[in-house]
């Protein structure tokens, strides 16, 4: 299939599943909040953390498939080098490693996000 230029732009902005983007997201999901938690500095904080963070979700549903992931309230910033280490060596060993709780972090910035709903921050799944 040949793709325009604007095709894979476009493709690139709608999510895998069909459905409006923005109000209409799905239960757990906004955009604004994780694009926040991506502004912010890696959650470790070292010498090693580059300027560019990813939002990870800190809670893995086991047995998920496309659409199963955690609300994004449970994301965390964390640089790209860090990110691939928690999910090479286990996000248990990571978090011992670093002495850091990624709940807790998730849990803390929920609460301090701008775009997170009161239920949204509250909702439990
Ligand atoms: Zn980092
Ligand atoms: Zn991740």
């Amino acid at each position: 299939m040949r793709q325009t230029r604007e095709d894979r732009l476009a493709a690139r902005r709608v999510p895998a599943a069909p459905g409006v983007r923005g109000a209409a997201a799905k239960p757990g999901e906004n955009d604004r909040h994780l694009a926040w938690v991506r502004s912010l500095p890696c959650a470790i904080g070292s010498v090693r953390c580059g300027a560019i963070t990813h939002a990870h979700h800190v809670r893995e549903r086991s047995g998920g498939g496309v659409g199963m992931k955690p609300g994004d309230r449970w994301a965390v910033p964390l640089c790209p080098a860090h990110h691939s280490e928690g999910h090479t060596t286990g996000w248990k060993t990571f978090e011992e490693r670093h002495r850091v709780d990624l709940r807790a972090v998730a849990v803390g910035l929920a609460a301090a996000s701008p775009y997170l709903s009161q239920d949204q921050r509250g909702a439990d799944e």
